[in-house]
């Protein structure tokens, strides 16, 4: 599902990307720093304290909301059956520029006994044209940069989201980058924003897409059977990459891009979940 909502107004001390809110601000700042200190243990001088608490407070009582970025996520509070809220991450699925936000929400099923995803089937459930949802301020770091250079946009399932934000800011801005659209899925019925992609990259003078479903390709140009192969596809050695994806996948593609001869250096990646990357980076 697609979420669109008008570009948000800040309240004071906003929530931050965990839902914490002003009224938490103290307590969070109790045991923020109690944790700092048993990590740290000595490191932790007076004066160290005193520094990062000017900037705990400093950033807590910060003002106005920033500008959503190509890129970013916001967090959704949402309120649940149980009456207690819970939080979610959605990336930016359009370009933050014309005083909309739109996030694109992948409703998690059961799977082999699991139970389905919480929030998201509480979103998908209940959330209707004209409701108001409690969004954070934009945050995350892994931004499109203004650069002229090639992009390789890399995605499974429904870490396209990211990536159709930064395509639509692309076409938005009559951008002539070169750029790669690369997807994976189970099916082209269940790839999220397709069609969206397709007519972007159609928009674009100097891109391309190809996309890799695991059951049945789509019979168009560039849609093919099996798991991403990156072989033969010639990627420019100097192109920014995008990753975004199950790590598993991700690491998949890593592996293919490097030997392809793009740098290390030259990825970035958004991992939907707790960021367990670089604690598996040796695998
Ligand atoms: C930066 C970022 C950006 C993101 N962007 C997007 C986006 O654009 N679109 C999008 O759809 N999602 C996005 N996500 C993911 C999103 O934040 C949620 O994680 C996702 O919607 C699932 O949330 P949920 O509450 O529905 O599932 P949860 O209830 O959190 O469950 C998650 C998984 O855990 C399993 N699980 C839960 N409890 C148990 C249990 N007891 N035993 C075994 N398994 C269990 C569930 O079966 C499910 O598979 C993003 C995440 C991040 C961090």
């Amino acid at each position: 599902m697609n979420v669109e909502v008008p570009t948000p107004r800040q309240r004071a001390g906003g929530s931050s990307a965990l839902g914490v809110t002003e009224d938490q601000y103290t307590i969070v700042h109790k045991y923020l720093f109690r944790v700092i200190g048993d990590v740290l243990g000595d490191a932790v001088t007076p004066e160290v304290v005193t520094a990062w608490d000017e900037v705990y407070w400093l950033m807590a009582g910060a003002g106005p909301l920033s500008r959503a970025r190509v890129g970013q996520y916001v967090s959704v509070r949402v309120l649940m059956p149980d009456g207690i809220h819970q939080t979610r991450q959605y990336s930016l699925s359009n370009a933050p520029g014309d005083g909309l936000l739109r996030i694109t929400v992948k409703r998690v099923a059961s799977d082999a006994g699991d139970p389905e995803g919480e929030v998201s089937n509480q979103l998908h459930k209940t959330v209707h044209a004209g409701d108001e949802l409690t969004l954070s301020t934009p945050f995350g770091d892994v931004l499109l940069d203004g650069a002229g250079t090639p992009l390789v946009l890399v995605a499974a399932g429904i870490g396209c989201t990211p990536m159709a934000g930064m395509l639509d800011h692309l076409a938005a801005t009559g951008s002539t980058r070169p750029v790669w659209v690369l997807h994976a899925d189970r099916t082209p019925a269940g790839h999220a924003l397709r069609a969206e992609v397709r007519r972007l990259v159609e928009q674009l003078p100097d891109a391309r897409a190809e996309f890799w479903y695991e059951q049945g390709a789509s019979g168009e140009p560039g849609s093919r059977t099996g798991l991403m192969d990156l072989d033969g596809l010639a990627l420019p050695a100097d192109a920014d990459v995008y990753l975004c994806g199950p790590l598993p996948f991700m690491r998949a593609v890593r592996t293919q891009l490097l030997r392809a001869g793009i740098p290390a250096r030259s990825l970035r990646y958004e991992v939907f979940g707790p960021d367990l990357w670089l604690a598996h980076a040796g695998e």
